[in-house]
């Protein structure tokens, strides 16, 4: 719980807390309870509440611990916990007959030691997990789906003994290492694009072999596209961009430089194959069209505009540079490649240019021209 409030993690956080909370109810409060109503109604909670609040936790955003959010989060809580414990009381035993109902077939239930409605929350929470994981890798959300699994297994164990402090502790290492995911990813991945970040490039240049292809793309007449359609519609075509970078062919791999600038490297690629993929990248780029919504005032401006939106593009012009002289650092290859990305923009945009063949001395020459 420290690592993840250290890392403004807060729904990790929540998440740890309230497994810890279930784990504490489960292996030391439970078997403390003379009455065997008792026992089943406060195990018939906790996996009921478990399975349903990682679920929606999983679906609201980091917003803080100590934030009006985190403070709602923390009220739930301790609302909950609140409830638990009045549903123990024997007044209320046929409030918590509910919760132990069995209305699932027996065929269903037979093999499992927990409520019908705690089962249909786990499974809920599995479907909703699976779903949301099929569409995309997220280490939160994941580590959240194997806390439910983990969850599930240490509850079928009975919940007190070793087995099931075994599964609730590899629960809170799932949720551990979403911690360090996360963390990992907020620095080498970009936030907007999705593509590996400047950073991840560095780290990628310095390993590289002795024979590569650096690209520079940079998107044409950015400013203007912002003017124009606003800052949302020119990130989302920066993300549009990124996508397609993300899918280009011949072994490159693509990283956001910086603003509206990308670098694509391709490992033992000379210029000539990479230039091919290159070039076909910039053809999708250009023949791909997305919609913008226009502001108020653009609405009146005419041309292409229905219903105040439009479908629009943009064009990239490309700089690619190939490491032939062994003399060239990685960041020279990238200042070659800058440069050739320069005329590109010289000759008109929507464009790839080559820079001029880099041997030995012509490397030196062409890096201080
Ligand atoms: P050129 O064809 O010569 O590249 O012209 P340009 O307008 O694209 O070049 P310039 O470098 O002058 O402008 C880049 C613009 O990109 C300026 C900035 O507002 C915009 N930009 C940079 N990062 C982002 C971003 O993350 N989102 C949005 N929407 N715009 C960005
Ligand atoms: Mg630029
Ligand atoms: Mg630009």
């Amino acid at each position: 719980m420290l690592l993840s409030a250290v890392f403004r993690r807060s729904r990790l956080f929540f998440a740890f807390l309230i497994l810890s909370l279930a784990q504490i109810a489960v292996a030391w409060i439970v078997p403390a309870q003379d009455s065997p109503e008792v026992r089943r109604v406060l195990l018939d909670a906790i996996a009921f509440l478990l399975p349903a609040n990682l679920v929606i936790l999983a679906f609201v955003g980091d917003k803080g611990i100590v934030s009006p959010a985190g403070r709602k989060w923390l009220i739930s809580i301790a609302v909950q916990v609140g409830c638990v414990a009045i549903l123990c009381w024997s007044r209320m035993a046929h409030v918590a007959a509910v919760l132990d109902k069995d209305f699932l077939p027996a065929g269903i239930t037979g093999w499992s030691k927990i409520s019908s409605a705690a089962l249909v929350a786990f499974a809920v929470a599995a479907i909703v997990f699976a779903v949301c994981l099929a569409r995309r890798h997220r280490p939160v959300e994941s580590s959240m789906a194997w806390t439910v699994v983990a969850a599930f297994m240490a509850l079928q164990a009975g919940g007190a003994d070793s087995l099931s402090a075994i599964y609730f502790s590899t629960a809170g290492l799932v949720l551990m290492v979403a911690v360090v995911e996360t963390s990992y990813a907020m620095a080498y991945r970009d936030e907007l694009t999705q593509l590996p970040s400047r950073r991840a490039l560095n780290e990628a240049l310095v390993q590289m072999g002795d024979w590569y292809t650096i690209a520079m793309v940079d998107v044409d007449h950015f400013k203007k596209f912002n003017d124009t359609y606003g800052h949302e519609a020119g990130d989302h075509a920066l993300r549009l961009v990124a996508s397609r970078l993300a899918a280009v062919t011949g072994g490159g791999r693509a990283y956001r430089y910086g603003g509206e600038e990308f670098a694509v490297v391709f490992p033992a690629k000379s210029a000539e194959e990479a230039g091919a993929s290159l070039e076909r990248l910039r053809r999708t780029i250009a023949q791909s069209s997305f919609v913008v919504r226009g502001q108020d005032r653009r609405r009146k401006a005419g041309k292409g505009w229905r219903n105040g939106e439009k479908e629009t593009s943009v064009t990239v012009s490309i700089g690619l540079a190939e490491r032939t002289d062994y003399a060239l650092s990685p960041n020279d290859v990238l200042k070659l490649a800058d440069k050739a990305l320069y005329r590109a923009k010289a000759k008109g945009r929507n464009c790839t240019v080559a820079a001029r063949r880099a041997r030995t001395s012509a490397g030196t020459r062409a890096l201080a021209s």
